[in-house]
């Protein structure tokens, strides 16, 4: 028998989706199914909280959410498969949850395409429990080095972390920069040397070919023929929406999982959000998963509201980030290359704004961010900047700064 919500997965987008859902119907059965052990946490607080011990912001809506919000939690519960027919889902130990309404908020997990990444002993950093096995490993002595595969966001992070936990860490990149998704190469440049002079070994055009061993790993292999040995290999090459548990259900995925702009899969009664989610970008209408926490976050509330009775689309998906832990605040934001380019670079502080069609189309700020929010106002309400185009550079660019029809409004990060 049908019943209730059901939720599968509780990181931003499934709790998004439960304390809004609950926020305006007290009555309808929620139950949230998670794979991992812990209540439900945001992943990105991670870092702080392995150097801090801080828990109020990885634990962002309180350990005891799901109680509050009187919803069934089931934690150390993976879904196995779907049954859209049945209206049922089947778990890992064999028994099958019915729902009225379905969630799929499953988010991403480790995207690997390196040999032998399923070695034993070969971590990552993209779940709490995996990321826990690995901090566990440092905080007891085993791991005094490590080897990182991949230096998108995730892998300067981690980098980052090892490092000041005492861990000897070598950074491993086939492109010939950091975070090339997100960092043109002058930014990624500034950033290289913040990762450098905290004592990291960057290694940059250098493919990572093979974790090898036979069971266990014991080394990488890299295309130099070079193996490296460390106490500890991680794999740090992406992310893939989390979607073979719904192989053969009928639910269409590409990359992650095909919604409307209502959230709605092509099954009826079943909506998808956050990082599992195949979305529009915001900026160029093209369908792609921008697994950024906002986006996570927005796309529950359209979730949410539908299962609600409310009709409010999507806006599309944005391509942001900042960076935390560096020292020295790096924003990144849309595309990093543009018709024209705005730059201004003093006092160890760079100012990148890409404009396309007299529109922006991208920023990139190091050290200073001011202004950030305008820049993003702007971009996102594709404003004309052709009259304060010679001011788009000035760090004092302020909601307060334009007057007349321009809408804009210094939005928060
Ligand atoms: C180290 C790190 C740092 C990050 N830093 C930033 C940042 O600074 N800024 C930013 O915007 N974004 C950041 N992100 C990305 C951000 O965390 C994600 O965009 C966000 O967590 C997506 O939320 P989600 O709910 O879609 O998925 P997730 O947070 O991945 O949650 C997925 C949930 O689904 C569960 N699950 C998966 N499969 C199953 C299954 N079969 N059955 C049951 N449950 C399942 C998992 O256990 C988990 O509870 C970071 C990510 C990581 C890993």
């Amino acid at each position: 028998m049908a019943s209730g919500v059901v939720i599968v997965g509780a990181g931003p987008a499934g709790i998004t989706v439960a304390e809004l859902l609950r926020e305006h119907d007290r009555e309808v059965a929620i139950t949230m199914l998670s794979s991992e052990p812990h209540p439900p946490y945001a992943p990105p607080a991670m870092a702080d909280h392995f150097l801090t011990g801080r828990e109020d912001t990885l634990f962002w809506k309180g350990r005891d959410v799901c109680d509050r919000l009187n919803v069934h939690y089931r934690a150390s519960t993976p879904v196995k498969s779907l049954a859209p027919q049945a209206h049922g889902l089947t778990l890992a130990d064999g028994s099958v949850l019915n729902y009225a309404r379905l969630v799929i908020a499953t988010g991403g997990g480790l995207y690997a395409p390196v040999a032998g990444h399923d070695l034993q002993g070969v971590y990552n950093f993209k779940s709490l429990s995996a990321a826990q096995r690995l901090v566990d490993g440092v905080r007891a002595g085993r791991i005094r080095s490590a080897a990182i595969v991949g230096a998108g966001f995730i892998g300067v992070e981690l980098a980052l972390l090892l490092q000041d936990l005492g861990v000897t860490v070598t950074l491993v990149e086939m492109e010939d920069r950091l975070m090339w998704r997100m960092l043109d190469p002058e930014t990624a440049d500034i950033v290289l040397e913040i990762v450098r002079v905290r004592g990291v070994e960057i290694r940059l055009n250098t493919r990572a070919e093979a974790f090898t061993g036979d069971r266990e790993v014991t080394g990488v292999k890299l295309d130099s023929g070079e193996e490296l040995d460390a106490d500890a290999y991680v794999a740090a090459t992406g992310v893939r929406p989390a979607i073979d548990w719904l192989k053969g259900s009928g639910v269409e995925t590409n990359w992650g999982v095909l919604v409307d702009d209502l959230q709605r899969t092509n099954v009826a009664d079943i909506y998808a959000a956050g990082d599992v989610a195949e979305t529009k970008d915001r900026m160029t209408g093209e369908r792609f998963v921008h697994a950024i926490f906002p986006n996570a976050v927005a796309q529950a509330r359209v979730v949410a509201n539908g299962l609600l009775g409310f009709e409010v689309p999507y806006e599309g998906a944005e391509s942001m980030n900042s960076l935390k832990h560096l020292g020295v605040e790096v924003m990144a934001v849309g595309s990093q290359t543009g018709q024209e380019e705005l730059r201004s670079r003093n006092d160890g502080a760079l100012r990148k704004v890409f404009l396309s069609d007299g529109r922006i189309v991208g920023f990139r700020l190091v050290g200073d961010v001011r202004g950030a929010g305008v820049l993003r106002s702007l971009m996102l309400r594709r404003v004309e900047v052709g009259p304060f185009h010679d001011r788009l550079l000035d760090p004092r660019l302020g909601a307060t700064w334009f007057s007349g029809n321009v809408p804009v409004h210094a939005s928060s990060f």
